[in-house]
């Protein structure tokens, strides 16, 4: 089927997925149950967290670094080892094999809050959190967007023993773990058990919670959302407005201060040359996605003090607009072969040009907020 097709397929058969239910209901009541008689019985111990936090930052980077932002979007290159790990560790977070879920995720990109979006917010919250993982895919659906990863026999092998290698690094290790500590049940526990679960909602409130908590800096014409709670608890994967609009940036949250850990592990894996290719949105096209969004909002002119508000922002567009020109032409010319010398002068030029292009935004942003407060 091709992918045009694949726009009016049904996005739910209706196909219930015993398996896949019992394994989301049965692994939160079973730590629910399980947790406080173990601490009962046998007291609390800080290596109980330290089993915990290790598992839960190692799996859900899998996922995020990973399955997410390596397999689904190709936002950077890294080499075989870190490829993996993250294969391994992926599979320990209990969220099927990275070609699986690198397809749902790429059909939600691609249709993303309509018909083919696996997990479409439109058909209401808990659908959207896990809901969809309660049913079997359409037939319909194929691996059509994933010829890429197709090709890369360490995907496709951790395809083939998925199962063997999510239940070696999801539970036999945290139980090892435990065990090397004194109590293996515990490492089973916390690092196996409630782990899972915990992980398991963090990546499912991106695909919930994003899409309804938070603003929309750079589009409204998808419902993902920025949101620093969501992103706390998924590794950065919270700003989530900014994924979807410029969805090939390694990074999700773009400040310095975002809370984004998953694009600090891809950053650093490049300073010790474990990755390359870093993509990353020149800031003329952030700032143009943020101007135009801004713009569309601007509430009608009502009152004469509005209006003079409104000529003055469209002056300010109009230079905002004349920088973002300037600055992608001296991005596109900047020179890459030629000497030091004149690559320092274009950097000089291009940091001045980037500084006045921030400048002239904040000048327009502060009056659009005014001007918004005007009509209120
Ligand atoms: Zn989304
Ligand atoms: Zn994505």
């Amino acid at each position: 089927m091709t992918n045009k097709n694949w726009q009016h397929a049904p996005i739910w058969n209706g196909k219930f997925s015993p398996i896949n239910a019992a394994f989301l209901i049965l692994t939160p009541a079973l730590s629910v149950a399980l947790i406080p008689v173990y601490l009962h019985v046998n007291g609390w111990h800080w290596g109980y967290f330290f089993i915990f936090s290790a598992m839960t930052w190692l799996t859900s980077l899998g996922i995020t670094a990973g399955y997410h932002r390596q397999f689904s979007h190709q936002s950077y290159d890294c080499n075989r080892v870190v490829k993996f790990l993250y294969l391994i560790f992926g599979a320990g977070a209990l969220q099927n094999s990275a070609l699986k879920w690198s397809s749902d995720h790429r059909y939600h990109h691609r249709f993303v809050d309509k018909e083919g979006d696996p997990y479409n917010i439109n058909r209401g919250f808990f659908y959207a959190h896990m809901g969809w993982i309660f049913y079997k895919d359409p037939e319909e659906r194929t691996y059509d967007n994933i010829r890429d990863l197709l090709k890369d026999p360490l995907v496709l092998w951790q395809d083939k023993y998925y199962l063997p290698i999510a239940v070696t690094t999801g539970f036999v290790l945290p139980t090892f773990l435990g065990y090397l500590c004194g109590y293996p049940f515990a490492g089973f526990l916390f690092g196996g058990l409630f782990r899972t679960v915990f992980v398991h909602h963090g990546t499912f409130f991106i695909n919930s919670m994003a899409h309804v908590l938070g603003n929309q800096p750079y589009s409204t014409k998808v419902t993902a959302r920025d949101s620093w709670i969501t992103a706390l608890f998924s590794n950065g994967e919270g700003f989530h407005n900014f994924h979807h609009v410029f969805a090939n940036d390694y990074r999700n949250g773009i400040a310095w201060y975002h809370w984004d850990p998953s694009k600090w592990l891809i950053w650093s894996l490049n300073k010790f040359g474990f990755s390359s290719n870093l993509t990353r949105t020149p800031d003329w096209q952030i700032y143009k996605a943020k101007l135009e969004n801004t713009h569309e909002q601007l509430p009608k002119a009502q009152s004469e003090l509005a209006l003079q508000c409104h000529q003055q922002l469209e002056a300010l567009k109009a230079n905002i607009e004349e920088k973002i020109q300037q600055l992608a032409k001296l991005r596109r010319e900047f020179p890459s072969r030629e000497t030091k010398i004149r690559q320092r002068y274009f950097r000089k030029r291009l940091n001045a040009e980037s500084a006045a292009l921030k400048r002239t935004w904040r000048e327009y942003k502060t009056l659009a907020q005014l001007t918004r407060q005007l009509e209120h």
